[in-house]
């Protein structure tokens, strides 16, 4: 049984019955079933369930986004922006699609000519987590469909209100039964769905730990895995900044999804230029957050997704100022039933520590400052991630240098990193490997077969 608790209030939401082991036997039969006619189905069929899928995200925002803040507590504007990037994802690849599914052509030596033809490989497993709980899984969905693969999902414990509302809005844009199912489920059977033969790869958002354990597993039966995991981005900003822009976007890049996103600017480091004036406005921004209930319009901090995250952070902080490092503000928890706490900063952060090393997952921030360029990229290089990184300077000679220099899957210019629907997105070093989005993040799970014609 998985019980959700509204984190707002603490109080229960739902209860939910676990699959046992024939339950999710049948799921895969399914699952397995509906691929054998999805692989051939058409490419227009394909593009008119995104489509329907895209209106369905549409009329339905308000309700949607209404579920993600009950479960997990984001803020309801960005509960509905989330919906809304959804629907532009299904819309977008139902257009797009058909195009990368296009096949590949190469001359040969001999006289002859080699095609490469992108054909689908069956059903593969998402592991997902609760912090962008449509986000996350319209990154797999989406593709899934235009690939011709089927997809199961074993989403987050906390936002399975939400997993099933997935499964209910594909069918209803006429999806096949069998081409996307809900797994209800604790991590306990994944290792054993992962080792299924009728399962042939897996993709996993979340922490290192649940990465590496689905990694082992995918690895232990040959069978590929992307993983996207955590991630503690630096925010740079330099003395060409615009400075109100620069600080308004430094505390949205921290707090966005309260303080809980693998792209939040967890790290802002300034050059020493600009450092004091930047620091003594990033501060009063933090400190005047608006915090309180999410689904009110004005709310700009919630609570955290869990009082088990709230500790987390909390003990984190604690753990810091064991380390030395300074906590100039908040990251206290506040007293009222719920996940909450408030934001909070941390400086003096040794390179290499715990905390300076460590994804803190909520809305407490760390600020360094960096005598020049050099020190900045080493300062946003001193960490095992290497998700995204924001960068705010007008100087193309800065620019260029830090494109190439920060060790990173994503780099944005002058606002807030953010994945785009159409670009590739993804990590390197601990951050993990493979792409979402974009034809890289189409082709991840399909076979790219070669057809040679002498
Ligand atoms: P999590 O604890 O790793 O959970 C993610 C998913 O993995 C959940 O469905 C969870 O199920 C499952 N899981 C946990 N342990 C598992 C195991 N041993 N085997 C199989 N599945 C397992 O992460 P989270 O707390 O939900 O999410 C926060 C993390 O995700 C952060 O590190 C964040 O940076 C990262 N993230 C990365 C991206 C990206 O695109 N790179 C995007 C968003 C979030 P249960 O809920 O049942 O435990």
């Amino acid at each position: 049984m998985i019980t959700t608790t509204n984190p707002a209030t603490g109080e229960t939401i739902a209860e939910y019955e676990t699959l046992d082991a024939n339950g999710i036997d049948s799921k895969l039969e399914t699952a397995i079933r509906a691929y054998r006619d999805w692989r051939t189905s058409p490419v227009e069929k394909r593009s008119q369930v995104l489509d329907k899928l895209g209106a369905l995200y549409e009329d339905r925002t308000e309700e949607l986004a209404k579920l993600a803040v009950t479960e997990m507590g984001k803020p309801i504007t960005q509960a509905r922006s989330e919906v809304e990037k959804c629907a532009s994802l299904f819309r977008y690849l139902a257009k797009a699609g058909p195009d990368m599914l296009e096949s590949e052509f190469w001359d040969l030596a001999d006289g002859g000519r080699a095609e490469g033809r992108w054909l689908p490989q069956g059903p593969v497993l998402a592991v997902m987590p609760w912090n962008f709980p449509y986000w996350q899984v319209a990154r797999f969905l989406a593709p899934t469909i235009m690939a011709g693969n089927v997809g199961v999902l074993k989403h987050a414990s906390i936002v399975q209100g939400v997993a099933a509302k997935i499964e209910e809005l594909t069918l209803e844009a006429g999806a096949p039964e069998g081409l996307f199912q809900n797994l209800c489920v604790s991590s306990d059977p994944i290792g054993d769905v992962i080792a299924d033969s009728r399962i042939v790869a897996a993709t996993l958002t979340g922490s290192e730990g649940a990465g590496s354990a689905v990694a082992q597993q995918a690895g232990k039966n040959l069978k590929k895995v992307v993983l996207e995991l955590g991630g503690s981005d630096p925010f740079i900003v330099m003395p060409s900044a615009d400075l109100d822009q620069a600080v308004k976007d430094a505390v949205t890049a921290r707090i966005q999804n309260n303080g809980q996103s693998c792209i939040c600017g967890k790290r802002t480091i300034v050059h020493a230029d600009i450092y004091d004036d930047f620091a003594d406005r990033f501060t009063k921004a933090l400190k005047n957050l608006e915090i309180g209930d999410p689904m009110d319009e004005d709310t700009e901090l919630g609570p955290l997704s869990s009082e088990d995250q709230r500790d987390t952070v909390l003990d984190q902080v604690e753990k810091a100022k064991e380390e030395g490092c300074t906590l100039l503000f908040g990251a206290e928890k506040l007293d009222r039933p719920g996940a909450w706490m408030s934001a909070g900063l941390l400086t003096d952060v040794e390179l290499g520590s715990d905390t300076g090393t460590d994804e803190i997952f909520g809305p407490v921030g760390q600020i360094y400052r960096a005598k020049d360029i050099d020190e900045a990229t080493t300062i946003a290089n001193a960490i095992p991630f290497g998700l995204g990184s924001a960068v705010w300077t007008t100087d193309e000679d800065e620019q260029a240098h830090f494109a190439n220099a920060i060790e990173a899957g994503m780099t944005t210019f002058n606002a807030v990193n953010g994945s785009k629907i159409e670009a590739p997105f993804g990590g390197i070093k601990r951050s993990g490997f493979g792409r979402e989005l974009s034809h890289h993040g189409l082709h991840e799970f399909m076979n790219l077969k070669t057809l040679v014609h002498p």
